[in-house]
């Protein structure tokens, strides 16, 4: 199994993981908060196009996480997994021939991947984040939470690579120019993971199978690259795990994921 992240941060969210086993190629799109053309541009750069994909799943509706899913899945006839109310937030039945409907730890089947939803703290009606697996090696995706709940951390005991929010740094946006409740919005139990939630977390997967993680969703604004990364760093001590950053550009490289 691999994965690419094809842009992470607040201006859009997507990424394809692929499962080559049993000899059958399965690709999932996690998020497509892109509009059309820009992710037809950022599949290409990975070598793809949307008829390669057999499925979607949002985590839930933010624009940065939904983009064109309509569009998309009117094109491509595709599957679209997402929770009841994340669609109800939509509030449209365009999506309606493709959806097919997430809950929070039921295990749904594309191709060789198995995937489990699980709730997450967010300011959105009904999110969702996830695992996949191709029975050899586990993917975890946690994006957009507010704090780490036992819930989370107990999805996320097998993952042997996990794609990681590192949000922001609260100095930087106690210090940022943003309006008071846009600061509590993202600082709070509902907003996004600061860089020493993300540390602590780690600090308690670190002595399972977790052998990469990828920094995701940092904000341009209020984190760097340097912070994010050292405070996985120091959760990590000396746990053989390494640290990849996802950019709100370019994504990541192919990622394999293996046991
Ligand atoms: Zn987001
Ligand atoms: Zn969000």
């Amino acid at each position: 199994m691999r994965f690419k992240s094809l842009g992470s941060g607040s201006t859009g969210n997507a990424t394809v993981v692929e499962s080559t086993a049993h000899g059958h190629t399965s690709r999932l799109l996690i998020d497509c908060g892109f509009g059309i053309r820009q992710l037809d541009q950022r599949l290409a750069l990975a070598g793809l196009c949307t008829a390669d994909l057999d499925a979607v799943f949002i985590t839930h509706e933010h624009a940065d996480h939904i983009g064109c899913v309509r569009q998309l899945a009117v094109r491509a006839q595709l599957p679209v997994w997402m929770s009841q109310g994340t669609r109800s937030a939509l509030n449209t039945t365009d999506i309606d021939p493709w959806l097919c409907l997430a809950r929070d730890g039921e295990p749904l089947g594309v191709g060789g991947l198995q995937v489990t939803p699980f709730t997450v703290p967010h300011d959105a009606r009904e999110p969702l984040q996830l695992t996949c697996t191709d029975g050899l090696a586990t993917f975890g995706v946690l994006t957009d939470l507010g704090h780490i709940t036992a819930h989370v951390t107990q999805h996320l005991q097998a993952c042997h690579t996990l794609l990681l929010e590192c949000n922001h740094d609260p100095v930087l946006v106690a210090q940022s120019a943003y309006p008071p409740f846009l600061k509590q919005r993202i600082t709070g139990r509902l907003g996004h993971l600061a860089n020493e939630e993300a540390a602590s977390l780690l600090k308690s997967l670190r002595s399972g199978p977790l052998r990469q993680v990828v920094a995701a969703h940092l904000s341009l604004q209020n984190n760097t690259p340097e912070l994010a990364r050292q405070a996985l760093v120091d959760a990590l001590g000396s746990a053989p795990c390494t640290i990849t950053l996802a950019d709100a550009a370019s994504g990541t490289g192919w990622i394999t994921v293996s046991p």
